[in-house]
C-alpha cells in the first residue's frame, strides 16, 4: 500500500456547528482549503454534528452559507457528495457502532459499568491524593460473573477503549515532535451507554474510512491525537498511514484570553453584518498565525495558494487585531470598482431602510460612492454617509443639534446661505470658492469652525462625505433649504 507521504493530499475542515462559524474555525478552514489547492489534494467538508442537541440543522446551513461567501469550496462534502460520504456524522452513526463492536471483540475496548457518581466519587480521591484525573481502569478486567451480576442489575455500560502503557510519540509538522505519556491518558469513552458515539471515536474512524492524509484543526486538539491515534492502531491501520497532524496556534483576543465564543465579536456573521469584505476576512485571516514572508499585509486567494505551506505556520499563539482588519477592509474598499462597490453597497442601503431600491435611487447612490470610497473601513457606514440624501429633513442628533445653535454657528450658517443663495452654477468647486470667501476670507473663520455647523446644517451629522460634494450631490434647492432650516 502507498504511504501517506506518496499520497494525494487529502484534508478536511470537520467543524461542529453549535453556533455561527467563528474566527478561530475560519482560519482553521482557510488553512485547509489552502493546502488543499497549494497541493492539488482534496479538501473534505465534514460537519460533526454527532451531538444533535447542539448542532442543528439551521446552524449546519449557516456554516456552508458562511463558507461559501468566504469564497472557499470543497471537494467532498454534504451537499456536494463524494466517495466516502455521508460527510454528516449523525447520519454515519451505524459506522461507528459497528467499530466500537469489533474494538470489543478484539479486546481493544471493555464494557465500562462505572456509574457517574462511583466515577466522580473516585474522581474526587485522585484530586485529594494529588493523582492525574482520569479513569482507573476499575474495568478493564472484569470477570464474567462481575459482567452478569452488573447486567442483572440493570446497569448500562459504555465502551471504553483501552490505553496501553507507554507513551505515543508524533510529528507534528507545526510543533515538531510530540509526545504523549500514556500515563496522562486514561482509557477513554468510545460509545456512550445510550449507544451514541463520542467525538474521539467518530473523528478517527472518519478521517481513516475518508482516507485523510492531514489534519490541520486547532491547537485545543492536541491533548485529544493520542487518543484518536490508539483509533486508528485499534482500526489496524499502520502508522505510516496515519494522517499527519498540523496544530494551529491559538488566535489570542485583543485583552490576551483565548478567542472564543465568549469573547463575543468572534462570529463571522457579526463581521459580515458590520460590512467586512470576505476578501477582507481571508486576508487577514490568512495571515494570522501564517506568513509568506516579513511585512506581507496583502494577499490575495490566489497568492495564498502559490504560497502556503504548513512549515511556515508560526507555532506561537497569533493576536486578533481589530484594527488591522479594518485597515485591510479599508483597502480592500478602496480596490473595488464602482459596479462592485455598489453591488456591495446596495443591501446595506436597503436594510437600513435608506432606499427601497428603485432605479433613481440607485442612480442617486451610484454618483455618490465615489466620495465616500476612501473614507469608509466598513461597508455598512455607507447608511451613515448616504442617508442626509434620501431624507426630506435632516434630523440631528443631540450633540448636533447643540452644536449648530451656539454661536457662532448660527452666523456662519446665515453668512453661507447669503453666499450660496445667488450661485447659478451649483458645483463643489464653485461651492467651495463662494464659501471659503465668504466665512474665511471675509469672516477669518478656521476651516473647521466654519464649515463644521454647514455641514450639520447640510447632512444632519458632523461625519459626513467631503461637503462640497455633497452639497453638488444634494442639489442647490435642498441644499438651500437645510440651510435655512438650520438658521432659528
Ligand atoms: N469537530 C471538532 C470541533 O469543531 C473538530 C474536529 C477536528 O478538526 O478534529 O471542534
Amino acid at each position: 500500500m502507498a504511504t501517506n507521504s506518496s499520497k494525494e493530499v487529502r484534508t478536511r475542515f470537520a467543524p461542529s456547528p453549535t453556533g455561527d462559524l467563528h474566527v478561530g474555525n475560519i482560519r482553521t478552514a482557510l488553512f485547509d482549503w489552502a493546502y488543499a489547492r497549494h497541493t492539488g489534494g482534496k479538501l473534505i467538508f465534514r460537519i460533526e454534528d454527532t451531538d444533535r442537541e447542539r448542532v442543528t440543522d439551521e446552524y449546519i446551513e449557516r456554516a456552508i452559507e458562511t463558507l461559501r461567501w468566504l469564497g472557499l469550496n470543497w471537494d467532498e462534502g454534504p451537499e456536494v457528495g463524494g466517495p466516502y460520504g455521508p460527510y454528516l456524522q449523525s447520519q454515519r452513526l451505524d459506522i461507528y457502532t459497528h467499530w466500537a463492536a469489533t474494538f470489543l471483540a478484539n479486546g481493544d475496548a471493555y464494557k465500562c459499568y462505572c456509574s457517574t457518581e462511583e466515577l466522580e466519587a473516585r474522581r474526587e480521591k485522585q484530586r485529594e491524593l494529588n493523582q492525574a484525573p482520569g479513569y482507573d481502569g476499575k474495568c478493564r478486567t472484569l470477570s464474567s460473573d462481575d459482567i452478569s451480576r452488573y447486567e442483572t442489575d440493570g446497569r448500562k455500560p459504555v465502551i471504553r477503549m483501552r490505553m496501553p502503557d507507554g507513551e505515543t510519540r508524533f510529528t507534528d509538522l507545526i510543533r515538531g515532535e510530540v509526545v504523549f505519556d500514556h500515563k496522562f491518558v486514561p482509557d477513554f469513552v468510545l460509545m456512550r451507554a445510550d449507544g451514541s458515539p463520542l467525538y474521539t471515536l467518530a473523528v478517527a474512524v472518519d478521517d481513516v474510512l475518508m482516507k485523510v492524509t492531514h489534519v490541520l484543526r486547532g491547537e485545543d486538539l492536541l491533548s485529544s491525537t493520542p487518543r484518536q491515534i490508539r483509533v486508528y492502531q485499534a482500526m489496524g491501520v499502520s502508522s505510516e498511514d496515519f494522517p499527519h497532524f498540523a496544530h494551529l496556534p491559538f488566535v489570542m483576543g485583543q485583552d490576551n484570553a483565548k478567542l472564543s465564543k465568549r469573547n463575543g465579536e468572534v462570529s463571522i456573521a457579526w463581521y459580515r453584518e458590520q460590512g467586512f469584505l470576505p476578501e477582507a476576512i481571508c486576508n487577514y485571516l490568512a495571515l494570522l498565525g501564517w506568513s509568506p514572508g516579513d511585512d506581507v499585509e496583502n494577499i490575495s486567494m490566489d497568492e495564498l495558494v502559490k504560497l502556503f505551506t504548513v512549515e511556515r505556520v508560526n507555532s506561537s499563539p497569533a493576536r486578533f487585531d481589530m484594527k488591522k482588519l479594518e485597515a485591510i477592509n479599508g483597502d480592500k474598499i478602496r480596490a473595488l470598482t464602482l459596479d462592485d462597490f455598489l453591488t456591495r453597497a446596495l443591501p446595506f442601503l436597503l436594510k437600513d431602510g435608506v432606499i427601497s431600491g428603485n432605479a433613481d435611487e440607485v442612480a442617486v447612490v451610484r454618483s455618490a460612492l465615489p466620495i465616500i470610497q476612501e473614507r469608509i473601513a466598513r461597508m455598512n457606514e455607507v447608511t451613515a454617509m448616504l442617508k442626509f440624501l434620501f431624507v426630506d429633513e435632516v434630523r440631528f442628533d443631540d450633540e448636533s443639534q447643540s452644536k449648530i445653535e451656539e454661536e457662532p454657528a448660527q452666523h456662519v450658517i446665515a453668512q453661507a446661505l447669503e453666499a450660496l443663495r445667488d450661485l447659478s452654477d451649483w458645483s463643489h468647486e464653485t461651492i467651495e470658492a463662494a464659501l471659503r470667501s465668504a466665512l474665511i476670507e471675509k469672516l477669518g473663520l478656521k476651516p473647521r469652525v466654519a464649515f463644521g455647523p454647514v455641514r450639520i446644517a447640510v447632512t444632519g451629522s458632523h461625519i459626513s462625505p467631503p461637503l462640497f460634494e455633497s452639497m453638488e450631490l444634494l442639489g442647490k434647492d435642498r441644499s438651500i433649504a437645510r440651510l435655512t432650516a438650520a438658521v432659528r
